[in-house]
């Protein structure tokens, strides 16, 4: 059977709900031979969640837990939203679909680029079943190419910083591994302006739901 529509898009009858599609997905091997360990796609989402985390592929350690952001990058981006664990991966809330959902492998600068196919197999089909999705983080350069393209500015500091232009689709987001922590404390604005604004966004979409149980101090005003 031929996976791909002359499209790109997977073939998945439309009224498929998003369980389904997600069922589908975590049995995909399109590239398998490409993936160093194998096929292991790592993603959740619940049809009522309101936020969408877009991030770039599973790291060594989340192929091996198969839990999406269960690393010290994910520590920094559930601070920078303020929220814990609970709410993080309360999938009716939020979901969480990176640009590649297999583990890609290594190269000499770390890991290699997400794999491509996914976006091109998978994504539309489930963004197209996350219909109350308001806020969509995007996290790293990747998935900032992808959902903003010509919107985007030069530079992935650029694109942050013009963080407004997007709202209040998207919040672009720099990618929050310890490797950026050089990024993190030469744009001292982006923990100023960009997380208190990132946060309000978070407690607001989550409220009603229980909400976020935030470890953080209050957020400062934003200049
Ligand atoms: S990386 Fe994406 S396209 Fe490739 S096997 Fe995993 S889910 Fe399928």
């Amino acid at each position: 059977m031929t996976l791909a529509t002359p499209t790109g898009a997977a073939r998945i009858p439309p009224d498929a709900t998003l369980a389904a599609v997600l069922d589908m997905v975590r049995a995909c091997r399109a590239c398998e031979a490409e993936l160093p360990l194998g096929p292991r796609p790592v993603l959740c989402a619940g049809v009522t969640a309101r936020i969408l985390v877009v991030g770039q592929a599973p790291g060594l350690r989340v192929h091996t837990t198969g839990v999406p952001w269960d690393d010290p990058s994910g520590e920094r981006l559930r601070r920078w939203m303020g929220v814990e664990p609970e709410t993080f991966y309360d999938a009716a809330r939020i979901a969480i679909i990176p640009m590649g959902y297999c583990y890609p492998g290594r190269g000499n600068g770390g890991d290699v680029a997400p794999r491509r196919e996914c976006a091109s197999l998978w994504l539309p089909h489930l963004l197209a079943r996350l219909p109350g999705v308001e806020l969509t983080l995007l996290v790293g350069q990747y998935a900032q190419r992808h959902f903003l393209a010509g919107r985007r500015k030069p530079t992935l500091s650029a694109t942050v910083r013009a963080w407004r232009e997007y709202e209040p689709e998207f919040l672009p987001l720099p990618h929050p591994s310890p490797r950026n922590q050089p990024w993190i404390q030469r744009n001292p604005w982006f923990e100023r302006q960009v997380v208190p604004a990132l946060r309000a966004r978070i407690r607001a979409l989550t409220r009603g739901c229980g909400g976020p149980r935030s470890p953080n101090p209050p957020a400062p005003e934003v200049p």
